[in-house]
């Protein structure tokens, strides 16, 4: 084996110690600051008090804050951080050998928790925040579950009130997630449903509808601004879930300074752009101030590809237009991916931060069909051991054509990239691939166009 003349360790751990006590803002960083939010009726940027009915305060705060670099991670979190933190940077040397390839492949493996994956790191915090505020609970939406499991631990943890709305289809198909929500403790309503207006609209509109993320937002965030001692929640998407998942990139970066090893090209995959953001804020930070030059590449699927075929426009975050507006590469608030098995990456739009970055070329995405990505998963579990979710083994994919291509010009590259999951939940996505009968589905430019016709209108927000 490799292992045997070189000194890193398969499994990079850092001590409890050694785990960041301050979460990392890139914002801070970057010359040009991601377009605010918008008041979807004055079309003003959004304003604290006016995002405070919605969200926890600090939260707000969080959100809006563009000045400060670092933010205290209080210690209240940092306890419950430990109970699965800091968590592996592990060196796939496996992998380098099925593959031969002189490049080094490290991931950093965030499914070593129940919810089995990254999302804990931003639910602890925002279940922090809301009991610090003195509210009796949250409200929020989940698509393939991860999200609704990581915040229910968290609001157990607390004592907090979690209510969950699950997009039809995922409540349906996996009912094992459903449980494992409800026992700890959380109320979960299958989206669209009749408990409130915009899904009773929606109903309407779409009779025998399966839902979608975009509509279970909008029935999360009414449900939120209707009770009192409640605010919403959201797992992704937004600048402070990005800032809580810094902490995956200061872990890995302090695991990597431990063995001198500089990273060539820093790789994960893209829903609504948390992990990723989170794991090359800091890294990207030193891009930004001009001290490296780091390649980072973002991986989405084809299905779902808004930073590769969106539009950066201002648009909505949800079905529903409840929330503000955000400027971001999207496919359209009314963009309905196929059903695609990675299904927390099945979003129509992606962080403003990561949009911003990448508009200013700073970021390089790319998108395989779900095949393809199976097809990684499979020999990335057949020889590593973990099996990886749908959504993770886009990185995989991206990890493994790059560290070919390493194979050919023989470079011996440094790849990182985030593990983000497990997919003992995605067995039937499994299943269908083992049987042959997974297929790819590609929307065709019409498709987008057709959603992009749904971005609000107003100068200066034109579709190209
Ligand atoms: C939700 C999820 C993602 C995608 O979400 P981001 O906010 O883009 O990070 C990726 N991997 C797993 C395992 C997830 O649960």
């Amino acid at each position: 084996m490799k292992s045997a003349n070189e000194n890193i360790p398969y499994k990079i751990f850092l001590s409890e110690d050694e785990m960041p006590t301050q979460y990392y803002n890139v914002r801070a960083d970057m010359e040009k600051k991601p377009a605010p939010l918008l008041n979807p009726g004055t079309l003003k940027p959004i304003t604290a008090e006016e995002l405070e009915p919605i969200f926890c305060k600090e939260l707000v705060k969080q959100e809006l804050d563009t000045i400060h670099r670092h933010i205290d991670i209080p210690e209240e979190i940092r306890e419950f951080y430990k109970m699965y933190r800091p968590s592996p940077l592990v060196r796939a040397y496996c992998l380098e050998e099925k593959l031969q390839t002189p490049a080094k492949i490290y991931y950093k493996f965030e499914g070593n928790n129940t919810s089995g994956s990254h999302k804990l790191n931003s639910a602890i915090a925002q279940a922090y925040y809301a009991k610090e505020q003195g509210l009796k609970g949250v409200t929020t939406e989940t698509g393939a579950g991860q999200w609704g499991t990581a915040l229910s631990m968290a609001c157990a943890y607390f004592g907090l009130d979690c209510k969950v709305f699950m997009v039809k289809v995922s409540y349906e198909q996996k009912p094992f997630r459903r449980e494992v929500m409800r026992t700890y403790g959380a109320n979960v309503t299958p989206s669209p449903s009749e408990t409130t207006e915009v899904g009773k609209k929606i109903l309407a509109e779409h009779p025998g509808t399966t839902g979608s993320l975009g509509c279970a937002i909008s029935e999360a965030v009414e449900e939120a601004v209707k009770s009192d001692g409640y605010r919403y929640v959201l797992g992704s998407v937004l600048s402070q879930v990005l800032l809580h998942q810094s902490i995956i990139g200061l872990e890995t970066q302090s695991a990597l300074r431990k063995y001198n090893i500089e990273p060539d090209i820093i790789i994960g995959c893209m829903g609504g752009g948390s992990n990723f953001g989170g794991l090359i804020s800091p890294f990207m930070g030193e891009n930004l101030r001009g001290e490296k030059n780091y390649e980072f590449i973002g991986v989405e699927p084809a299905s779902c590809p808004s930073l590769t075929r969106g539009q950066y426009v201002y648009d909505f975050c949800d079905t529903g237009k409840v929330c503000p507006l955000a400027k971001m590469y999207t496919l359209g608030s009314g963009f309905i991916p196929s059903a695609d098995h990675a299904g927390g990456l099945r979003y129509h739009g992606m962080s403003s931060i990561i949009s911003e970055l990448y508009d200013q070329g700073r970021i390089k995405p790319i998108s395989y069909k779900q095949t393809e990505v199976f097809q990684a998963a499979e020999d990335f579990a057949r020889c590593e051991g973990i099996l990886p979710a749908p959504e993770s083994s886009h990185a995989i994919r991206a990890a493994i054509d790059e560290a070919l291509k390493c194979k050919e010009t023989g470079e011996e590259k440094n790849i990182v990239f985030g593990l983000t999951g497990t997919g003992y939940f995605d067995m039937y996505a499994y299943q269908a691939f083992n049987d042959g009968k997974m297929t790819d589905y590609i929307p065709t430019d019409e498709e987008i166009n057709e959603a992009l016709k749904g971005v609000p209108q107003f100068p200066g927000n034109e579709i190209k």
